[in-house]
């Protein structure tokens, strides 16, 4: 196999520039996110105010308080880069906002951070094993943050060389300082920062960052031998300025997923099997490559990786494999944080005999935080209604936002919510501009609602083919 950096090159020589592949990847990426949110598509973040208390209404989020504050710690955990390889679970009935909760999740952390939404049931009709399928959402949900350096020219970046040793030999990277004035150091960009607010550096210090506390420390320009440096471990990480003038350089930083470099790597016409989503199985042996690789650009400064989210939606309906699969694949190195969500009782883990809490292993429940959501009051009904009907261009009459409210209250806040559209539809067809108690009424009687369409197959049971009446259905039917 032709080597990782030659076929990336051939990737940027046939797509022009590696800036180009890279911002044609993340079309194929945002393509694909459109599609799948449109029903959360008013949901623009967790709605928090700063001390993480979730505002009533903010963002496109209404009420479910407590589960929202709970999100934000994990939000919070997951920015300062605490919590990867950790399992979050949001349990609660249909449709009281465990999605919406993920995408909001999703939306704060902004466009840098992966984020792969996965439904149980997808792993199934997939061209591949299931556990090459969910290898393949862990890896989607994995940044590795590339920096580049383009050409020399005025700016606020400024390279200074990290040596592990004194005389420059062993090991040896780079990283970025920003400066506002030549010689001073403001902001190193991590949580590092406080000890060298004010430290004055000129060309030729050597710096100290202890890799744990971060506490820095300046050596000035004496302190140049390698054993000295040995004597403070592996814990100290040295800057050095260079000699004569620091250089300002600008840099740019690519955000790829390691899934993404998987594929480039796993094919000869890779690039393209990105597009077309056919992305057939990955060796194992190339994601070991791909790994090596990586932890290697990790040692020269020339990567990071930035741990995602991955949602699996309706996790009660992967089997016991999957499910020993996720319990494995969280421990390693680089996983991301998984996040489940499930609207199950105690219910058969599937591939079992056994029942257990949401039809999740216990070892793996064992191992996951736990949100729970609650039942929606009239006032979050009329209000959540209230925001897709704006979301979805809809002119609403008070007494018929008040109507669906009521049907919401009723059935389900879903089925409301579908009525929205079905209803400015009938109200366009009457030419009228905005929607009336009658344009719902007409559609409530035109498409049925869990309850209703039971009671038509409790009367009608004889017409339909395989019917089995006695057992499954809804006990008020
Ligand atoms: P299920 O268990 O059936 O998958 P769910 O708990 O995931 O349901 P959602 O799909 O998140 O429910 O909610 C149903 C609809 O209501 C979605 O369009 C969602 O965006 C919206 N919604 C739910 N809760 C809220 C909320 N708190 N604020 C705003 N919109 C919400």
């Amino acid at each position: 196999m032709p080597s990782l950096m030659s076929q990336i090159d051939a990737i940027i020589m046939a797509s022009g520039s590696a800036a180009d592949a890279i911002g044609r990847l993340s079309e194929v990426k945002d393509l694909h996110r459109i599609e799948r949110i449109g029903a959360h598509s008013h949901i623009r973040g967790l709605g928090l105010d700063d001390s993480l208390e979730a505002r009533y209404v903010s963002q496109g989020m209404v009420g479910q308080k407590e589960a929202r504050r709970a999100a934000g710690i994990v939000l919070q955990m997951i920015k300062e880069g605490k919590i990867a390889g950790r399992a979050i679970l949001l349990a609660g009935q249909p449709g009281t906002g465990k999605t919406a909760i993920a995408m909001g999740i999703a939306k704060a952390l902004g466009e840098d951070t992966p984020f792969t939404h996965l439904s149980g049931s997808e792993i199934f009709s997939l061209e591949m094993s299931k556990t090459e399928a969910l290898a393949q959402a862990f890896r989607r949900s994995i940044g590795v943050r590339i920096r580049e350096e383009s050409e020399l020219i005025e700016g606020e970046v400024v390279e200074l060389r990290i040596d592990r040793t004194a005389d420059g030999a062993g090991k040896s990277g780079s990283m970025t300082l920003k400066t506002t004035e030549m010689e001073t150091i403001y902001d190193l960009g991590a949580k590092m920062i406080d000890g060298l607010t004010k430290e004055k550096v000129t060309a030729g210090d050597i710096i100290t960052i202890d890799r744990g506390s971060g506490k820095i420390s300046k050596l000035g320009r004496s302190f140049a031998r390698s054993r000295d440096y040995d004597a403070l471990g592996p814990q100290t990480r040295f800057v050095q300025c260079p000699e004569g003038e620091l250089q300002k350089r600008k840099e740019v930083v690519h955000t790829v997923t390691l899934h993404e470099i998987d594929v480039i790597n796993s094919r000869s016409q890779g690039f393209l099997a990105l597009f077309a989503g056919d992305t057939g199985e990955i060796k194992q042996e190339v994601r070991e490559q791909i790994n090596a690789k990586v932890a290697e650009w990790r040692e020269e400064g020339k990567a990071d990786i930035v741990p995602g989210v991955l949602f699996i939606d309706e996790v009660h309906m992967l089997d016991i494999e999957c499910f020993s699969f996720l319990n494995r694949a969280l421990e390693q190195d680089t996983a991301p944080i998984v996040i489940m969500a499930t609207n199950r009782g105690i219910t058969t883990i599937r591939g079992t005999d056994y029942k257990s809490p949401h039809g999740i292993p216990l070892d793996l429940l064992d191992r996951t935080l736990i949100i729970s959501t609650s039942p929606y009051t009239e006032k979050d009904i009329k209000k959540i209604i209230e925001i897709r009907a704006e979301e979805e261009d809809v002119e609403m009459a008070e007494e018929a936002l008040e109507l669906l409210t009521k049907i919401g209250m009723d059935t389900s806040l879903r089925y409301s919510l579908h009525l929205i559209t079905a209803a400015n539809l009938v109200c366009k067809k009457r030419k009228g501009s905005s929607v009336e108690i009658p344009d719902v009424r007409r559609v409530y009687s035109l498409f049925d609602d869990i309850k209703r369409s039971t009671q038509f197959l409790v009367e009608y049971q004889q017409e339909f083919l395989f019917s089995e009446l006695q057992e499954n259905l809804p006990e008020d039917a």
